[in-house]
């Protein structure tokens, strides 16, 4: 069946290596594609909600509206099943869905193709510093095959493409965002990359906290105090960290690890190099994400080989 790049039973999606691939029924595939048609709109929709409730002084109209606001995005809580949300990944992590998008055996569609970021697109915006719209918005699996049969230009690429548009994106100080619909029935669609002022996901989770726009990732970040150069001579982690987990307080940082959200961004820019990653043990999303995959090579994992990756997927079908 070909019905707007509709694959049949080769569309769909995947959690990892070890999992059996998740097809996408034509009814998802047609709610996701007027979701895309309808993105900029939803976008602009939930900026208006968030600009309201950060204008709201604490009592009982913020408390109504955070509610408002949680039925809207339709939380983790309640299944996510029609708005998307992001799983925060690291560098690594990032690297390693790329590689396992593009070789996995088995998809018959488009794998990979990068968009304009919506968000921009939604709020004609740019982030500070930034001249021209980002193309970083990578579609994966049926999420490809849907954006490009939008009018917003979306075009293939394949994994070396792909993993030099987001290291680019790293080195800005951008979150990456693996996003999922339809809860457990479905999965990936697309690899985000976001700022922290025009993305509305990193945003929500700032103002209310994971579960409503994303996830924490598989990773979070453990700190030696005792490299910290402090607040004067670096501070990078309170200026970059898009979760506000930094702060500084009588002249010292302050890190709250519960607000942590695992992307690296600190790290990577952390001049007294007192950060790293470690997995986060409670990381509880290996049903849309699968910790072996996005792990592999790290926390005493393999590196993940591409060729056993591939068997392995096409034993499965
Ligand atoms: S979620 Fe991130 S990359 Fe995706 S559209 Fe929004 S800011 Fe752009
Ligand atoms: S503390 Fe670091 S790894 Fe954690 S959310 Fe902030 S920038 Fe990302
Ligand atoms: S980025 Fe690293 S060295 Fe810089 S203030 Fe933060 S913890 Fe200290």
């Amino acid at each position: 069946m070909n019905f707007l790049n509709y694959q049949g039973k080769n569309s769909g999606t995947y959690q990892g290596p070890n999992d059996k691939p998740m097809p996408v029924s034509l009814l998802q595939y047609i709610v996701h594609y007027a979701y895309g048609v309808n993105e900029p709109t939803i976008l602009r929709m939930s900026a208006a909600m968030l600009d309201e409730y950060e204008g709201t002084p604490e009592g009982l109209r913020r408390k109504v509206l955070e509610k408002v606001i949680r039925t809207a995005q339709n939380t983790s809580e309640t299944g996510n099943k029609l708005i998307p949300h992001g799983i925060v990944l690291g560098r690594k992590a990032t690297a390693n869905l790329i590689d396992f998008v593009y070789h996995v055996e088995g998809y018959r569609g488009a794998r990979m193709a990068v968009g304009p970021c919506i968000c921009q697109v939604a709020s004609h915006k740019l982030p500070e510093g930034v001249e021209e719209m980002e193309w970083k918005d990578l579609t994966l699996f049926y999420g490809a095959d849907i954006y490009k049969d939008l009018p917003l230009g979306h075009k293939e690429v394949n994994a070396e493409e792909a993993k030099e548009i987001f290291e680019k994106m790293h080195e800005k100080g951008y979150v990456h965002n693996a996003f999922y619909l339809f809860g457990k029935r479905s999965g990936l669609f697309v690899l985000c990359n976001c700022d922290k002022d025009l993305c509305q996901t990193v945003r929500g989770t700032r103002l209310l906290g994971p579960g409503l726009t994303s996830e924490k990732g598989p990773e979070i970040t453990k700190r030696d105090a005792s490299k910290c150069l402090g607040p004067e001579e670096c501070g990078m982690c309170v200026k970059r960290c898009p979760y506000g987990a930094n702060k500084i307080v009588d002249g010292q940082i302050v890190f709250n690890r519960d607000k942590c959200m695992g992307c690296e961004v600190c790290v990577t820019t952390c001049k007294g190099h007192a950060r790293e990653l470690e997995e986060r043990k409670d990381y509880g999303f290996d049903h849309i994400l699968n910790r072996s995959l996005v792990l592999a090579g790290k926390y005493g994992r393999p590196e993940m080989e591409i060729e056993e990756l591939i068997e392995e997927a096409a034993n499965e079908q």
